[in-house]
């Protein structure tokens, strides 16, 4: 018998069929109208259904090979748009050029997003590097198969030689998949926390405390791009362990960073003693504290606002673009005349033509004109796949702001 004649059958109605057609990689549970004895975390073949009197022949029908979850509200995520026989080679083929691909468009840092999941053909793994660590995050459960694991963590100590391999684990996301519960740590070494450069700046990584994967290497260029026009006093809102701070306090005479959280505070301040910078570190509800600088009349030279995802569904959007409304707001009164207001959403549902609108409205009632100098988005190394828009969700804007005449 073949490989393939093993490989279950999951049809999926006429819509989801258009989008997959049209290059999108994911297939909700309303959509399958067949999955027949299908294990969770199995390879499938995806096909059309023959709804109604339509009689195709198979070969028309077939629209790839997928992974199956038996439980999340996405049921099928793309693989690729022919049969897979060979699914660890297919899948090592995709870890080398993943590999591959940083290191040919990766430069000035020693961290980096080496797996982004479907933006590297690998749905349900998520990769960093950390100089000598890596940390490796498991979304799905095809991605959390033994078998594929073993492949994974196989690859990667062969690709990096690290001095350990860490796994951080979702809680929210095992649930959601059903995934057994899974302690977080080292599956391959036993380090946990290392330091890391990026674009000359020092920072501590403990892969196992800090928020995400340790640290927000998806704005590693926007960094860079913000440090260009650091100048006089800055205000760095939602600052986390100081990523942005850190970068422009070369450049500015002071900075201030401003977190809710001080666990990210505390190791903000540890960054900036490592770099031998000083910097102010405020730990505050950013909206109070914005309500209360702006009402006593401080002023700053430039601003950086990157919230947290505001917009975790399309449904709250009008509540997430009113969050932003206000932060921008209040930011754009409190610069001084030629200030820089650096300002980023990483709401994926959040689009960039809706930001840049949210942006000029709170531009419009704070009678001020903003030329942007830059659109961005996110660091190289978290590609953004054109036809997959589920792969592209930071947006951030660097703007010269002046008061309206
Ligand atoms: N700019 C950071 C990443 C920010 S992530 C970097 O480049 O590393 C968002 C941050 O917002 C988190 O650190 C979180 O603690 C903080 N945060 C969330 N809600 C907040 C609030 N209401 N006020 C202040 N900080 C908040």
């Amino acid at each position: 018998m073949s490989g393939r004649e093993l490989i279950p059958r999951v049809t999926i109605s006429a819509r989801a069929t258009e989008r997959i057609r049209a290059g999108h990689v994911w297939v909700y549970r309303s959509d399958v109208v067949r999955a027949r004895d299908v294990y969770p975390g199995a390879l499938v073949r995806v096909e059309r259904s023959s709804e109604g009197n339509e009689r195709s022949p198979e070969s028309r029908r077939f629209l790839g090979s997928a992974f199956y979850s038996a439980s999340s509200q996405i049921s099928l995520r793309m693989l690729a748009p022919h049969p897979v026989e060979d699914l660890s080679g297919l899948l090592r083929k995709r870890i080398e050029s993943a590999v591959a691909y940083r290191q040919r468009f990766v430069a000035e840092t020693n961290a980096y997003r080496v797996i982004f999941s479907e933006a590297d053909g690998l749905p349900g793994w998520v990769v960093d590097r950390y100089n000598d660590m890596l940390s490796f995050e498991v979304l799905t459960q095809a991605a959390d198969r033994g078998d594929l694991r073993e492949l994974l963590v196989g690859e990667l100590a062969r690709a990096y030689q690290p001095a350990s391999i860490v796994e951080r684990v979702d809680r929210r996301v095992r649930r959601l998949e059903q995934l057994s519960e899974k302690p977080e740590g080292p599956v391959v070494g036993a380090k946990t926390s290392t330091e890391i450069q990026m674009n000359g700046v020092r920072f501590l990584i403990e892969a196992l405390g800090g928020q995400k994967t340790g640290a927000f290497l998806d704005q590693r260029e926007n960094y860079a791009a913000a440090a260009q026009y650091a100048r006089g006093e800055a205000l760095d809102v939602f600052c986390y362990q100081g990523g942005f701070s850190l970068h422009l306090a070369g450049g500015c005479d002071k900075v201030t960073g401003v977190d809710s959280s001080r666990p990210a505070l505390e190791m903000a301040e540890r960054n900036a003693a490592l770099n031998g910078r000083e910097i102010d570190w405020i730990e505050a509800n950013a909206f109070d504290l914005l309500r209360d600088y702006s009402d006593a009349g401080r002023r700053y030279d430039l601003i950086v606002l990157d919230p947290p995802a505001f917009a975790r569904s399309r449904a709250s959007l009008e509540s997430a673009l009113a969050g932003y409304k206000e932060l921008n707001l209040r930011a754009l009164k409190m610069l001084t005349p030629g200030g820089i207001l650096v300002t980023c959403s990483c709401s994926y549902h959040v689009r960039s033509s809706e930001f840049l609108e949210v942006i000029s409205a709170a531009a419009q009632d704070a009678h001020r004109t903003v030329r942007v100098l830059e659109t961005r988005g996110q660091a190289r190394d978290h590609p953004s796949v054109l036809g997959i828009p589920e792969t592209h969700y930071l947006k951030c804007v660097i703007a010269h702001v002046n008061l309206s005449k």
